[in-house]
């Protein structure tokens, strides 16, 4: 185990795909979820001229939340999906934060794949260590310029601005139990920090024509 922790990646693609076989083996994959959600993922990467294929994985009971993994995956926590259900742009920025993540990477230089996957999937001391780590990884600026990053994906895709601030809000407002966000909010800035700053530049853009 400890091998496959801390082992120097060489090959991102050959890691994440191990990484990702172990989170599955824990967290089955709902497959016509992902497929679901995949055209999202694809119209924020061809509105913003992003040049990478990325997947995204929905896994049945992970914790709710969305992390993304180094190469090319986004793996979405089904209670997090389902969340989002009938509310698409909102789904769409949640997408666009982990794009950001990815395309600026963020946290890449404190964490790899196995690393998430360990968080997820192995016992819970290590998965302690892994959680600190995943923590200190993404600072504090690197959540806000995330969702300043989606804000403007999100925009630039036709989904309407708001539906980021809209997305926290609902969590904020107790919509789901206090433990099912609990790991999520743990990982990023308060929810009033991040929905101020999301609600004023929503504000200052028109609304787009379709969403
Ligand atoms: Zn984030």
């Amino acid at each position: 185990m400890l091998n496959t922790l801390w082992k120097l990646v060489e090959d991102e693609s050959d890691v994440e795909a191990k990484a990702l076989a172990d989170m599955v083996k824990a967290n089955p994959e709902l497959p016509d979820w992902s497929a679901g959600v995949q055209p999202l993922l694809d119209r924020l990467l061809a509105a913003n001229d992003i040049k990478r294929e990325l997947v995204c994985r929905v896994l049945s009971q992970m914790p709710f939340g969305a992390v993304s993994l180094s190469h090319k995956t986004i793996v979405l926590a089904e209670s997090l999906v389902d969340f989002c259900r009938g509310r698409t742009p909102q789904m769409a920025f949640v997408l666009a934060h982990e794009v950001s993540h990815m395309h600026r990477g963020h946290g890449r230089e404190r964490f790899g794949a196995t690393d998430v996957a360990g968080m997820l999937t192995l016992n819970p001391i290590m998965a302690f260590g892994m959680k600190k780590l995943l923590d200190t990884g993404r600072s504090r600026e690197n959540e806000f310029e995330a969702d300043r990053d989606a804000l403007a994906f999100c925009h630039r895709a036709g989904y309407a601005p708001h539906a980021g601030a809209e997305f926290l809000e609902r969590l904020a407002s107790g919509e789901l139990a206090r433990d099912t966000i609990k790991q999520y909010q743990s990982a990023h800035p308060p929810l009033s920090e991040r929905l101020a700053e999301l609600r004023a530049r929503a504000d200052k853009l028109n609304p787009p024509q379709t969403s």
